[in-house]
């Protein structure tokens, strides 16, 4: 792989389109994902404040990196002169306690597969080529072979789905890991494919080249060439990156955070490289390129540099000159996890831990209880569990106005430290069941206003999440679903 700075961040017009697309999805996934992490990050079974205040700092550094992380752009300077991203996701929950298990290999979350057999409603958000959209269905459909999983492509009129693609530019390559996808509602998509980048670059450097234009190139001299001569696609770029994409929406990680795999050189360099290639800050380094999963998550597996959920590494990234090619097909290990997660030959994945499924979340009705004096909140979604024994919490939070959680010293209404209200629930496996639908009332997670932190008139959000306890893996607090309201005033 050839190292070269590029012109990624100049001032030209299409850069200034890409960058502000960029700062409104960074504004737009702060204020989700600061809240999102925050609830992951805080165990509730520290009821001490003090406690608890000593932890905010690392607990604070961690929302800032993850918020950061869902929306990079991935490494890979190509040997072409364009730059290219890869791709970034939702991972990193290593906060857990350490595990070994048997079997298979890979890095997954194993908390957010979808069912085994499930068929999985996938559509086009607007935008984007027929050509693309075709191809996308193709490469996505890779997976199929080896997994009991099948991506239906449906019509882009289809109210609801399970994954929705965004083709379009400045979003990057990502994709929620899983069942992660249900946060997102169904006005939002849950993959990104930035298809500038599926562009082949050596053809177009090449036309520019004839025209007497030297190298190195920028964004906005690929833009007008491709607007000029359209439809020449780098295809083993498409297909890896598609597969890459798919392989994150089925619960795959990335396979450098395997633990110990890769000993990164964490030196100025290499912060450098990134700055320069990729415009990212020391945190966003720290979180894309050196974040180590939890043993837990490797199924008890050996590393797999081969794997297509694998980055591609210099030598000089390493302490020990350690690199890996880009891969751009299913491995052996791609292939033997994915059916380990999905097995076509029965009925449940051997792999397969406690979950609680949350799906069709409509809404969070928020009431002022004048008799009760209080808040009485109503989530509106319906809940599956699955083979094994959940025991779960619903928990309803209190954030200001800026998304960040009020903190509290009362001893009941208290989640980590922080105002909130959960119910603490033992599910049976294998059921379904639909809450506050039709017209009932079977959930209420009331808030009464005495046990409140002290408002002074301001305005709150009330952040819903459900957490699922997995003792018998020593794995808790497992983020199963979150959703927030908008700013609300409540008359205390
Ligand atoms: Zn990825």
């Amino acid at each position: 792989m050839q190292v070269e700075s590029h012109p990624l961040r100049k001032n030209t017009k299409a850069l200034l389109i890409y960058s502000k697309a960029f700062l409104l999805l960074v504004k737009l996934n702060n204020q989700v994902t600061r809240i999102k992490y925050r609830a992951k990050g805080i165990s509730r079974k520290r009821k001490d404040y003090y406690i608890e205040h000593e932890k905010k700092s690392s607990i604070m550094k961690r929302i800032v990196i993850l918020a950061i992380g869902l929306i990079c752009f991935g490494k890979s300077v190509s040997a072409q002169k364009f730059p290219r991203p890869n791709c970034t996701t939702t991972v990193g929950d290593a906060m857990l306690k350490e595990v070994d298990t048997t079997k298979a290999r890979g890095v997954s979350d194993n908390y957010h597969t979808w069912e085994n057999g499930q068929v999985l409603l996938v559509k086009f958000m607007p935008g984007g080529s027929k050509i693309m959209k075709d191809k996308v269905a193709l490469y996505a459909k890779e997976w199929e072979k080896y997994a009991n999983i099948t991506f239906k492509f449906v019509p882009d009129t289809t109210r609801f789905t399970n994954i929705r693609i965004k083709l379009g530019a400045g979003l990057g390559h990502n994709s929620a890991v899983g069942t992660e996808a249900n946060f997102r509602t169904q006005s939002t998509q849950t993959i990104n494919f930035d298809t500038l980048f599926f562009t082949d670059g050596d053809y177009y450097a090449g036309k520019l080249q004839k025209k007497g234009v030297r190298p190195p190139y920028n964004l906005s001299q690929l833009v007008s060439e491709v607007k000029a001569d359209p439809n020449h696609w780098n295809i083993p770029e498409l297909k890896r990156v598609v597969i890459h994409e798919f392989g994150h929406s089925l619960g795959l990680l990335h396979e450098q955070s395997y633990p110990g795999a890769v000993k990164w050189k964490k030196t100025d360099s290499v912060y450098n490289y990134y700055q320069e290639t990729q415009g990212w800050s020391k945190e966003q380094v720290d979180f894309n390129v050196f974040e180590v999963a939890n043993q837990f998550y490797t199924n008890g597996t050996t590393y797999d540099p081969r794997s297509i959920m694998h980055y591609s590494i210099n030598p000089w990234e390493t302490t020990n000159g350690y690199s890996v090619k880009q891969n751009d097909e299913l491995s052996a290990g791609d292939k033997t996890i994915i059916a380990a997660l999905y097995p076509k030959d029965k009925k449940e994945s051997s792999l397969i831990v406690p979950k609680v499924d949350i799906t069709n979340f409509t809404k969070l009705t928020v009431i002022n209880n004048t008799i009760k004096k209080g808040l009485s909140i109503y989530p509106v979604f319906d809940l599956k569990t699955n083979s094994k024994l959940g025991k779960v919490f619903f928990v309803a939070r209190l954030t200001n106005e800026e998304g960040y959680y009020l903190e509290t010293d009362n001893q009941y209404y208290n989640w980590g430290g922080t105002a909130a209200t959960y119910l603490k629930m033992n599910l049976l496996p294998n059921i379904k069941v639909s809450y506050n639908k039709a017209n009932q009332k079977n959930l209420e997670l009331f808030f009464p206003y005495s046990k409140m932190p002290e408002l002074n008139g301001k305005k709150i959000m009330i952040v819903f999440a459900v957490y699922l306890d997995d003792e018998s893996n020593g794995q808790m607090d497992k983020l199963m679903y979150f959703s927030m309201t908008n700013p609300l005033s409540i008359p205390k």
